[in-house]
């Protein structure tokens, strides 16, 4: 997921406030990173149950742009994630995730059936344990 936070992060760093200081633009432009990383790295982990990745990345770096810039950020991220995304799914599709081993056997909000590895000896993910607890009782 390292190739997908860092284009993101290059194509919109230089959109970072050119008005603050120096040492306030090295900052600005660390936190961005950052935030794009953990959000690659929440969507890799949890792609199925994370809803808008766009929308809240650009919620936790908006603040280091001009608003000036906003759309442009929010038109890169938006086109970052979801190239990311489509990655993903693509790799699930495939079966690479998990290697093809066990599903979760629960079916997600969306109706889809559930994609995530179940917890050790049980037929459900951590997420969806409690429909097996309901099962055997
Ligand atoms: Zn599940």
């Amino acid at each position: 997921m390292y190739q997908y936070s860092r284009a993101i992060y290059r194509s919109i760093k230089d959109l970072i406030d050119p008005y603050a200081d120096w040492d306030e633009q090295i900052e600005s432009r660390r936190a961005v990173l950052v935030s794009c990383e953990q959000t690659m790295e929440r969507l890799a982990k949890d792609p199925l149950y994370f809803s808008k990745p766009d929308r809240a990345l650009f919620q936790d770096i908006r603040r280091y742009f001009p608003i000036t810039a906003q759309a442009q950020v929010a038109w890169a991220v938006q086109a970052g994630v979801t190239a990311a995304t489509r990655f993903i799914e693509e790799q699930i599709e495939a079966g690479a995730l998990d290697g093809g081993i066990a599903r979760c056997r629960a079916t997600t909000r969306k109706g889809k059936p559930c994609q995530r590895t179940p917890l050790p000896d049980r037929d459900y993910c951590p997420s969806h344990q409690h429909l097996e607890a309901k099962a055997a009782a």
